[in-house]
């Protein structure tokens, strides 16, 4: 029996499909469309078509009629599917209440088992991570030794844990390691898997639809804190951070045994305590960008402004679109690789808007967006400064050279 376009999604997602009213309100937000114009792969557009598809497949006509689809709408829907970061805002503003930063992956899934998908070398993810633990093709050896501060203890067994995430650990080691800086500040005994135990949280494979490991990934990494006794785990990706809030629990089968902490939770927290003190100032204006999956994704939009504001002398000004409706970087969705020159794009208009606002740093909070604004200022006339935002704490704390 041919594989249904329902059978795969949920009674959420199912009515989400028919909810669209094909307002078109997302299209004003969507960061494709403000660097490609190009309809066809807007939110809109892809749920008309997907309702086509069900319609061309399900309906009593076409039960009657045995309608196909035609390859290449298949593949051009695929290709807008995955040509989309999943940034989510089409759904923060969609007045049908489309929760599409789910959607979309659960489309991708549907076209990966369909033979369609993933895009580009996507593909080779699940071999990769089965083979070294982590989507880059890093050796496991690599990911916490050339960045570790020195003298820094990690503990066998503790109730604090830190997950460093494979993106920080091979791609933005400032950031991770200003988050080890920053615990090891706060004076906690904390502990960390051995670095070929630390494998992926499972955000590329279940963004790009490729699922088959998940459930075993996550069993390894639950039950390996499990046995640490960890209360809480703290981490700073934000695509780490969510999967592990909304996913893990679905792939470990039950509720997990610690809670999920964001590193700036967790830094508030002991600035407010007393832990951590921050005892130089900093005259400068900072522009903060709020990354999807940290601000739509897990609500996490106070916290980081608050430990920035909690510095002394620090002026914090706002993009124009901020908070849960801040535009993507460019970053997200697994497509910075393979749509590069979107990713480029859209990563320069927050560079644009940063010089325009006479912002001194750009501060950033995730891995990807870090990596992707730092490779969009290469041959551009327009440059800020950027810094994460434990790099920026850790270099006001322990001095320059953190
Ligand atoms: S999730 Fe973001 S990039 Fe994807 S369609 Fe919605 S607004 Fe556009
Ligand atoms: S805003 Fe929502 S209802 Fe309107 S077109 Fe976009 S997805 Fe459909």
């Amino acid at each position: 029996m041919k594989r249904t376009f329902t059978e795969g999604l949920g009674r959420k997602e199912l009515a989400e499909i028919k909810a669209c009213t094909q307002c078109r309100e997302c299209l004003r937000y969507c960061p494709v469309q403000e660097v490609t114009g190009r309809v066809e792969i807007s939110p809109s557009e892809k749920i008309r078509i997907y309702r086509d598809f069900i319609e061309r497949t399900e309906s009593l006509r076409a039960l009657i009629t045995g309608r196909d689809i035609p390859e290449q709408l298949l593949k051009d829907f695929t290709r807008a599917v995955f040509e989309c970061t999943t940034c989510g805002v089409c759904g923060e503003v969609c007045p049908a209440g489309i929760d599409t930063q789910r959607l979309w992956p659960l489309l991708r899934r549907e076209m990966v088992k369909r033979g369609l998908g993933p895009v580009g070398g996507q593909a080779e993810m699940p071999e990769v991570i089965r083979n070294t633990g982590n989507p880059y093709n890093q050796p496991p050896s690599e990911r916490y030794r050339p960045w570790f501060p020195d003298e820094t203890e990690i503990a066998e067994k503790a109730e604090v844990a830190y997950y460093v995430g494979c993106t920080g650990a091979y791609q933005a080691q400032p950031m991770v390691r200003g988050d080890v800086l920053i615990l090891k500040a706060i004076g906690i005994e904390f502990t960390m898997l051995k670095e070929e135990e630390e494998v992926c949280c499972g955000f590329p494979l279940f963004i790009t639809g490729q699922h088959e490991l998940l459930e075993g990934l996550v069993k390894r990494l639950v039950d390996a804190y499990k046995n640490k006794g960890v209360k809480e785990l703290v981490c700073s990706c934000p695509c780490c951070v969510n999967m592990m809030a909304k996913d893990w629990p679905f792939y470990y089968g039950k509720e997990l045994p610690f809670k999920i902490v964001h590193v700036t939770q967790y830094a508030l927290k002991a600035i407010k305590t007393g832990k951590l003190r921050i005892d130089h100032g900093l005259e400068e204006r900072l522009i903060y960008h709020d990354p999807c999956y940290l601000s739509r994704g897990v609500g996490v939009i106070k916290e980081p402004r608050d430990v920035l504001r909690s510095i002394p002398g620090v002026e914090l000004i706002e993009f124009d679109r901020w908070g849960r409706l801040s535009r993507c970087c460019g970053a997200g969705g697994a497509a910075r690789k393979v749509f590069h020159d979107n990713a480029v794009a859209i990563a320069r208009l927050s560079i644009d808007e940063a010089c325009h606002r006479g912002a001194d740093r750009l501060v950033l909070s995730c891995p990807a967006c870090y990596e992707k604004v730092n490779d969009a200022m290469k041959d551009y006339p327009k440059k800020v400064r950027i810094v994460d935002i434990m790099e920026l704490l850790s270099e006001i704390i322990y001095g320059q050279n953190a």
